[in-house]
């Protein structure tokens, strides 16, 4: 009996302390599925767990929290590879927002980016004042490993209850201004709702462009607008794209662009303006016997996709046009973005007589030297310059020296909306060669240019 009793205490004992054990390998365990394994910070569904409660508490005693994401700069990319030292820089960076904002840091889902609870927040402006301390510490030098290098980060916040009510809302906020901010690289930092409602908008106008490209291009058509020489002779004309949405009626190419160009729908887009504009082109040829050429917009993107030139190629020869009548319009921006390749693909195309235009130009990096090296044909003339071109002496001056330098490049210079007779003898008079905007005709549709210029 005795025995029976002792060795069931033993068995109890046993089972007792196994269960220890495995209480406190759950613990660990737990531990481990919480937090990141480099910077040991909570990861983001225990912040998601703990913002609920907040904003749960704060119903009752009206407390203002801040909710942040801070995402590191590209300089982190460099280190990112070397294991080590991206372990060390992390650590330290979390310390050093932990200084300011207490426990209350998290790792999000990617490496370079932590999410920050901000606690007892008066207002805006003092949320705006720890963002600053924020990034001053972030970007405040290193000592070894990295001493090379000063990060920098961007910071997107929303405040609750002000600008958004749940979790999910808030963190889409500050998610929303930090991709504002980041992308006009402005060291600002909170949420604004006109921000949301242009975020939500673009979600809206990138679904409806989804639908109608699936609708086979529904409520898309191009206009074209001229382009003349001195003599008033129709050298070119531009093809523009139009989207009259059956959602939101006409929606102007400097909204939807940029959608399309976000989303990758553009290189659809732009291969059916190519092929149309020239299809239209090559029946004009045909049917009027006169010769001038189109000149079509190109995006980074579609230039950058490898079949770029196959792709032109093929349409020239489906549709025997040469390649002389087609000219294609980048901006300074596109070439800088990967000259290599694009080099290679800008030689290519004028091998089989493409020229090319640099659209906007004086907008951009502007280095008229290095363009002189690049295979270029046209510089056009930004229209802010041709705008104020007879009353601000630099602008004067800076459009001289385009031209006398494209005279030494062999370019070509058109003029980009030109509006007043005395914009057109002035520039007539610093040597410019071409001539577009609505002083001689806006985009028209292709039967109205028919009408107006080919009959
Ligand atoms: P952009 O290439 O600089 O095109 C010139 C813009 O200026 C056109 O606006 C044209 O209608 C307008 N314009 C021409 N003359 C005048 C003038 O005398 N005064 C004024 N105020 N404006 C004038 P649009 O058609 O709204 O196009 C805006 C931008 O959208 C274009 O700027 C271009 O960057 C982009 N875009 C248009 N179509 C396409 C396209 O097929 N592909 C790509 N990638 N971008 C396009
Ligand atoms: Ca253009």
């Amino acid at each position: 009996m005795e025995e029976t009793l002792h060795s069931d205490a033993e068995e109890f004992r046993r089972l007792a302390i196994e269960n220890t054990i495995l209480q406190d390998r759950i613990v660990q365990l737990e531990s481990l599925l919480n937090h990141d394994p480099n910077t040991g910070l909570p990861i983001r569904r225990i912040l998601e767990r703990q913002l609920a409660e907040l904003f749960q508490e704060a119903l009752t005693s009206g407390e203002k929290i801040g909710f942040g994401i801070l995402r590191l700069d590209r300089h982190y990319a460099r280190i990112r590879h070397t294991r080590d030292k991206m372990k060390v820089f992390l650590y330290m960076t979390a310390l050093r927002v932990q200084e300011i904002i207490g426990k209350n840091l998290f790792q999000s889902d990617r490496s370079d980016e932590f999410l920050m609870i901000i606690r007892n927040v008066e207002d805006e402006s003092h949320l705006e004042r720890i963002a600053e301390d924020i990034e001053g510490a972030v970007r405040r030098p290193h000592d070894p490993p990295a001493k090379d290098v000063t990060f920098g980060c961007h910071i997107g916040l929303a405040l609750y209850p002000e600008h958004a009510q749940t979790v999910t809302e808030v963190m889409i906020n500050a998610e929303i201004a930090l991709g504002v901010y980041e992308q006009r690289r402005e060291h600002r930092y909170i949420y604004t709702p006109e921000m949301g409602k242009i975020y939500h908008e673009s979600l809206d106008i990138e679904n409806e462009l989804y639908q109608a490209i699936q609708r086979g291009l529904e409520g898309f058509h191009i206009v074209y607008q001229p382009i003349f020489d001195n003599d008033g002779k129709l050298i070119l004309c531009e093809a523009l794209m139009r989207w009259d949405s059956a959602k939101f009626g006409s929606i102007p190419p400097s909204r939807f662009i940029p959608i399309a160009e976000e989303s990758g729908r553009i290189i659809v887009l732009g291969r059916w303006i190519m092929y149309n504009a020239c299809r239209t082109l090559k029946e004009w040829h045909d049917q009027t016997g006169k010769r001038f050429g189109m000149t079509v917009n190109v995006s980074p993107i579609q230039i950058q996709s490898p079949d770029f030139v196959e792709g032109v190629f093929e349409m020239l020869d489906s549709l025997e046009l040469s390649g002389e009548y087609l000219n294609i319009e980048l901006t300074e921006g596109t070439v800088m973005e990967d000259p290599r390749d694009t080099i290679q693909k800008l030689n290519q195309l004028r091998e089989r007589g493409i020229k090319i235009l640099i659209d906007d130009f004086g907008t951009g990096y502007s280095s008229l030297t290095y363009l002189g090296s690049l295979p270029l044909d046209v510089l056009k003339i930004a229209k802010p310059f041709i705008d104020d071109f007879l009353v601000n002496d630099s602008n004067r001056e800076i459009i001289h020296t385009i031209i006398a330098m494209s005279h030494n490049f062999n370019f070509t210079t058109v003029a980009e909306g030109v509006e007043r007779q005395e914009q057109f003898e002035g520039l007539k008079q610093v040597g410019c060669s071409l001539y577009q905007g609505f002083l001689f005709s806006p985009p028209l549709d292709a039967v109205e240019f028919e009408d107006h210029l080919l009959k």
